[in-house]
């Protein structure tokens, strides 16, 4: 994430005097509150990330915490002292800017009284290192809302009388949260969390898409009788808790009538006791909701609701960071324009399959593909129909293939297939269906027939090719002979 920038580093300020060193001086100490000060240098690729009291408006800030490759605190200039007493005290993510790239940034952390705490991320001047602004601009503000919750809740059981029931567990799972980069187990710890609190098992996490308004079930609690990947409607009582984003709270739901749906789609008849839905709403609106059930009735305390909803609370900061890394992940890994694995995904899952089928034997076999005379199409009608007879040729290739398989565009208009499992007369037959299915009738874009050939070269691993690159070229070298024997045909290649 760390990319050196060409764009010239505003000069800072002369250095201030060093601002006030808190008493005693920071600790090395690991604490949650560190842990997510090393998350926001990681994820933003900073050399310091750094927590800081400006609540008094005459004073230099204190520095309360510091995550830093130096040893040394972080020393701020003017300029730097300047932007966290902006951010504390007009409530704005303000940041040093210097084109697209930046130096260092900072933004408050919500509060809800007198306390004005902001968290700084910077990249010395020396290390000749700058942030990416776009980066800041999303993650900063978000990430000043996690540690503004994780600081509540430690607070919060600091102060917290001995009968404050599950103070613990929710502080144990705040903690927990800080380290899960995956949705499974996030959403382990936070079903297990809620189950314990709720006192069922009978938990899921749902993801909500607001755009479409519709869900999944992201995870469910092992023997729940939704399934992770059940579809969730719009008319279910958690569809209509995400769009109205409200919490359900029944105590005793037995008296239910017929169309009381809980998830929606094909859900199982099944006997329901208790429910409680808290909606997760994040900046953008609601993207998901924790569901709770069980078959008998539970009565629902004030402190039970109250420690569900906190949950949820410190549930949408890790979610949002968690969903949002994977679609970033996502999109690296997929072509724009046709949707199709890129071709860096191409590579690895090259690589893996040669490994996967020296390990558990059998043949894996790869196609690689090309659109005959596309530049006469281009020429022809314009690149714009180009791409649209490109997107058309990858869909059909795509809704050909199996799960299993891979199918990646990894040049121009040159795709390929990945096809684990599957011998040289298995590759083949695919390799001639996917031929006639695009060249056996014209595609229709914008009103006008457009008739476009594929030619197909196919080898396989391990009969074809003593390695992966030996793959590679073989499938080349056959679409080569299919396109010198004329095209629109499918040719295999190999040892
Ligand atoms: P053949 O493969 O049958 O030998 O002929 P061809 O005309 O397809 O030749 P070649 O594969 O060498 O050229 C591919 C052309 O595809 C060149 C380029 O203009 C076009 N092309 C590559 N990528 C894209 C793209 O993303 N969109 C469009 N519209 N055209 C592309
Ligand atoms: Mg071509
Ligand atoms: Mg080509």
């Amino acid at each position: 994430m760390m990319t050196p920038s060409n764009s010239p580093m505003q000069p800072l300020a002369t250095r201030s005097p060093r601002p006030r060193s808190p008493e005693p001086p920071p600790s090395a100490e690991r604490t949650p509150t560190t842990d997510l000060l090393s998350d926001v240098r990681e994820l933003l690729g900073g050399v310091q990330a750094s927590l800081w009291d400006a609540t008094d408006p005459n004073v230099a800030p204190v520095l309360l915490e510091c995550v830093s490759a130096d040893t040394v605190p972080p020393e701020l200039d003017e300029k730097s002292v300047g932007l966290i007493m902006w951010a504390a005290h007009q409530k704005a993510g303000e940041m040093c800017t210097d084109g697209e790239w930046v130096s260092f940034a900072a933004a408050p952390l919500p509060s809800q009284n007198a306390t004005r705490h902001v968290l700084a991320v910077a990249a010395p001047e020396r290390m000749e290192l700058q942030l990416p602004r776009e980066q800041l601009r999303k993650w900063l503000p978000r990430l000043a809302r996690r540690l503004a919750t994780l600081r509540s809740l430690l607070e919060a059981q600091a102060t917290a009388s001995q009968g404050e029931r599950n103070a613990d567990l929710l502080l144990l799972t705040a903690t927990q949260l800080q380290d899960q980069r995956s949705i499974g187990d996030l959403g382990a710890s936070l079903c297990t969390a809620a189950a314990h609190m709720m006192g069922t098992k009978r938990v899921a996490l749902v993801r909500w898409n607001p755009a479409r308004t519709s869900g999944e079930v992201a995870y469910s609690i092992r023997g729940h009788i939704v399934p992770t990947g059940s579809v969730v409607t719009p008319e279910s009582q958690v569809g209509a808790a995400c769009v109205g984003d409200y919490p359900v709270l029944i105590a005793d739901a037995r008296d239910r009538t017929r169309g009381f749906i809980v998830f929606g789609g094909d859900e199982a008849q099944h006997a329901l006791g208790a429910l409680a839905i808290i909606p997760l709403r994040g900046m953008e609106g609601v993207i998901g909701a924790l569901v709770m059930e069980s078959e008998a009735p539970i009565p629902i305390t004030p402190t039970i609701a109250k420690n569900l909803r906190l949950l949820g609370v410190m549930a949408t900061h890790a979610l949002e960071t968690v969903w949002e890394i994977e679609e970033i992940n996502q999109r690296a890994r997929t072509d724009p324009l046709t949707g199709l694995a890129n071709r860096q995904q191409f590579e690895e899952r090259l690589s893996r399959i040669v490994m996967e089928t020296d390990r558990f034997g059998g043949s894996s076999t790869l196609v690689i593909i090309d659109i005959d005379r596309f530049k006469q199409v281009n020429d022809t009608y314009g690149h714009q129909t180009g791409d649209d007879v490109l997107k058309k040729v990858a869909a059909l290739l795509q809704e050909g293939v199996r799960n299993v398989d891979l199918c990646a565009r990894y040049g121009g208009e040159e795709m390929a297939l990945l096809l684990p499992q599957t011998d040289l007369v298995g590759g083949c037959q695919l390799a001639e269906r996917l031929r006639s299915a695009v060249g056996d009738r014209p595609f229709v874009i914008g009103g006008r027939e457009i008739s476009v050939t594929i030619s197909l070269g196919v080898a396989t691993y391990p009969e074809g090719a003593r390695d992966r690159d030996e793959l590679f070229s073989a499938a080349d070298k056959a679409l080569y002979g299919a396109k010198r024997a004329g095209r629109n045909q499918v040719a295999t290649g190999g040892l």
